[in-house]
């Protein structure tokens, strides 16, 4: 089984409807992108050999979606790479996994090609164009299930980027629980691209391309608010994923529910109750929660629409109840499950989780044991069956829908000359869901470290405050204790 054969199905069905718009503009009927999805397999195929690693490192743009079905016709990986990362952290993900050739945008490619040896081609070069010139290759029919389909790069807690190794299986029962549980797309719906199609919204192309939904790219390539609603206007059935931080961008239009918003799927980070309360109040029962991360992609608990229909608080501030085809469980650090309303970690079973992390069999020992999954997480069940996540034990600091190690920003802080210590901690914000703030013991200035930082990271990283202190709180073993710093901010 390869997850070629949605799109198969969906040309076979739907041949000369649109599949792929930018903004509001046709682009592709799904004929076409079937067809030039076989074409570009026909050309990758004709060097290296299946199981290689092909990443693409574009802002939304429509080619990401017949790259991703070309890459798995040819059985290689699809490898995406987060747009707004550094160029040298782009790097470390094509040379971690190994790529074979990289796909980038314009605007990416020539920063890109300055900073790696493995090819780079840019979607709007002839070498791209040609590729389409290239005869169809026959649809995969032997592709084994348990093969790789996609490797889903998570930001390291040592700052190196972790590969999630995800077969065409898991993607496969991803995709049905997203069908089961969470929304019903049909050939007269779209899928609006507000999320950065590399990582939460890419992953939602396989069920709606199953189901013949179109596929809609905004024009800005970004996320807009405004495009975002006008879109959901113009374009029939439509479903999104967003990030909460989105969400409330959405709410803050004062727009009304366009008439054609069906779904909105949020998660991938915390929605706050009273955020919730305000966007359903504005559009109505739309929404539906995931919980999931990359190495469970988007599946191990939610809640559907009708969950948020007179929702308690305590609902509404929950991940929801396990999702089809998972086992979740709460356990003690011992390995015991833990009784109901007790915190412990959240693992998780079941066909989506990854087989991995490539490369990294002290990670994946860390991760994967007695088959579950050890999300990271730390939960509680109650005696309804909801779960409750109570902290983040890795301290990830989502900001803006993305994700913060604080670590790698402590690190390259920490290469500062004038820099003693540093710890980085998130802190609630109305704007941006969370903001990194610093703390740090030494003389370098402010903007001495923003330069600093943007010489090295992504600027999304970068702190929004720095707070001088002479020492950090430790504990007996020299720890720092990060939580006495955020009840400092409080
Ligand atoms: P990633 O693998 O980058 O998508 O990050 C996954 C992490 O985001 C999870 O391990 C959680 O800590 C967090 N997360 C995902 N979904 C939710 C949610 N619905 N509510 C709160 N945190 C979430």
């Amino acid at each position: 089984m390869n997850l070629f054969a949605v799109l198969e199905q969906a040309a076979t069905r739907h041949g000369d409807r649109g599949a792929v718009y930018l903004g509001e503009h046709r682009v592709l009927t799904w004929s076409d992108l079937r067809d030039r999805a076989l074409r570009i397999a026909t050309s990758i195929s004709e060097t290296g050999e299946p199981g290689d690693r092909i990443a693409v490192a574009s802002e939304n743009r429509p080619e990401i979606v017949e790259l991703m079905f070309a890459i798995w016709a040819a059985e290689r990986v699809f490898v995406p790479v987060n747009y707004k990362l550094h160029p040298l952290e782009m790097e470390q993900i094509i040379d971690d996994s190994g790529a074979a050739l990289v796909f980038a945008s314009p605007r990416i490619t020539p920063a890109l090609t300055s900073v790696t040896d493995v090819p780079v081609e840019a979607l709007d070069s002839p070498s791209y164009l040609n590729r389409l010139e290239a005869t169809s290759s026959d649809r995969p029919r032997d592709t084994d299930p348990g093969s790789l389909a996609w490797l889903f790069y998570t930001s390291g807690t040592t700052g190196r980027s972790k590969g999630a190794m995800l077969s065409h299986r898991n993607l496969m029962a991803m995709t049905v629980a997203h069908l089961s549980d969470f929304d019903d797309p049909d050939d007269h719906c779209s899928l609006v691209h507000g999320a950065p199609m590399s990582h939460g919204s890419g992953l939602y192309i396989p069920p709606y391309v199953l189901r013949g939904a179109r596929q809609v790219i905004p024009e800005s390539a970004t996320f807009d608010a405004a495009e975002f609603l006008d879109l959901c206007e113009h374009h029939p059935g439509s479903s999104a994923f967003l990030a909460p931080t989105m969400v409330q961008r959405l709410v803050e239009t004062g727009r009304p529910r366009p008439a054609q918003l069906r779904t909105v799927v949020y998660g991938g980070g915390p929605m706050y109750v009273d955020s919730m309360k305000k966007a359903l109040k504005a559009f109505g029962p739309i929404f539906v929660q995931l919980y999931g991360q990359g190495e469970a992609p988007m599946t191990i608990t939610g809640l559907r629409r009708a969950d948020h229909v007179g929702a308690t608080d305590a609902v509404l501030g929950s991940v929801g109840y396990a999702r089809s085809g998972v086992d979740v469980a709460v356990v003690r650090a011992d390995g015991k499950p833990a009784e109901l309303n007790e915190i412990g970690e959240i693992v998780c079973r079941g066909d989506v989780v990854m087989s991995g992390y490539w490369r990294n069999p002290d990670a994946t020992a860390d991760t994967l044991k007695r088959g579950w999954l050890h999300t990271g997480d730390m939960g509680s069940f109650d005696a309804d069956g909801y779960l409750t996540l109570r902290d983040r034990s890795k301290d990830v600091v989502i900001s803006g829908g993305s994700n913060i190690y604080p670590r790698e920003v402590e690190e390259v802080l920490l290469e500062h000359p004038d820099v003693a210590e540093a710890c980085v901690v998130g802190t609630p914000d109305p704007d941006w869901g969370e903001i990194v703030i610093a703390f740090i013991v030494g003389t370098a200035a402010e903007p001495d470290l923003d330069a600093h930082l943007l010489e090295r990271i992504a600027r999304f990283k970068r702190p929004k405050r720095y707070l001088y202190v002479d020492e950090l709180p430790k504990n007996s073993y020299g720890k720092v204790l990060k939580r006495e710093l955020r009840e400092q901010l409080r």
